[in-house]
């Protein structure tokens, strides 16, 4: 179900309800990726346009900004958790699907007010607002919908970040998401004058040599499993911190890793194993549609999309690999 017009006004009553200097803290996930990140710094120079003026955004964990968003326009908002807003008077959320996403920065749900924009059909229900648009393809549509009902006007940066947001999560405009609605937004978005090709090659076609050597060794010891998910196939690798370490990369560069794997012809599902900690896996699943691999991450505590979804794996990565293939078996029995 899409937000209603009643959740609608509550986001913007609740947005009107800080003063010019109150302290507005913006939170996307864990781990961020571009629509996280872009949704959320665009939403914040937004609120900046409306004259607000002690704007901060964040996310819990390891401040690192993957590579190809360190240059969004609105990163001087951003700043470690540690320097985060610890009473504001007004919080946003971008692309959390579930509460576990915020990590210490839980506690600041218990703002006087909170809105929660996110597009995650296993979204868990928290907050104060909740404008959760299972249909939306990517947070920033959601965050682009309350800035119009703000009477902010796009402009260039503004529309940069949500352009990455709204490219990185239909994945360059070619998931099943990317509707008649996400084209004419995107060409409201160029029509600030920002340079998609300049923006795509940026986010998408840039690495390091030295990412792409660990890319070519982790996809060089991809399985095939033909007989996984009920015979429609299985393929999986996995990828170690010992292996980041090698060829000196950060685990983010891991994060695009997926898209090579899920593109194997004979495997409807595609697992990559990444190694966070001891014993301890961020694992990424998709589905070219046969089966809802966002059940799989919900039974193990994760979540996202019916066609991809991830959630964190304990034990060695064949273990962790057994158990998808167990709880695939189980949802197709
Ligand atoms: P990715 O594989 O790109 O990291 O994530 C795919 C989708 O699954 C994203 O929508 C992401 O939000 C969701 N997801 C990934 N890992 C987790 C997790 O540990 N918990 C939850 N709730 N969602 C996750
Ligand atoms: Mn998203």
């Amino acid at each position: 179900m899409s937000p209603s017009a009643e959740q609608w006004a509550a986001a913007v009553a609740a947005v009107r309800s800080a003063g010019p200097g109150d302290e507005i803290l913006l939170i996307c996930h864990v781990n961020p990726d571009g629509d996280a990140l872009g949704s959320m710094l665009g939403f914040g120079l937004g609120l900046r346009r409306l004259g607000f003026t002690n704007i901060r955004a964040t996310f819990p964990g390891d401040f690192t900004v993957p590579g190809p968003y360190q240059d969004l326009p609105g990163r001087d908002l951003l700043v470690p958790e540690e320097d985060a807003w610890s009473d504001p008077r007004l919080v946003l959320i971008f692309d959390v699907a579930g509460e576990s996403r915020l990590g210490a920065l839980v506690d600041r749900l218990g703002a006087p007010r909170s809105v929660v924009l996110d597009h995650h059909a296993s979204n868990t229900g928290f907050g104060e607002v909740r404008l959760v648009d299972p249909r939306a393809a990517a947070t920033s549509v959601v965050a682009e919908q309350l800035l119009e009902r703000l009477g902010v006007p796009l402009d260039a940066e503004i529309a940069e970040c949500l352009y990455v947001a709204l490219a990185t999560d239909t994945g360059s405009f070619k998931f099943d998401m990317t509707t008649v609605a996400v084209h004419e937004l995107a060409a409201r978005l160029i029509a600030t004058g920002i340079q998609p090709g300049e923006i795509s090659r940026r986010i998408f076609d840039s690495k390091p040599f030295g990412a792409m050597k660990l890319t070519g060794e982790v996809l060089g010891r991809a399985v095939l499993d033909p007989a996984a998910a009920g015979g429609r196939g299985m393929v999986w690798t996995y990828a170690t911190l010992g292996d980041l370490e090698r060829h000196a990369q950060p685990a983010y560069v891991l994060d695009t890793l997926i898209d090579p794997v899920r593109s194997v012809a004979e495997a409807d599902v595609s697992v990559v194993v990444k190694q966070t900690g001891e014993k301890e896996w961020s694992v990424s699943l998709r589905s070219k549609g046969a089966v809802d691999v966002s059940g799989v991450a919900v039974a193990q505590g994760g979540g996202g999309h019916r066609l991809a979804a991830g959630f964190t794996g304990h034990g060695e990565a064949a273990d962790v690999v057994d158990t998808v293939r167990r709880l695939l078996d189980d949802y197709l029995n």
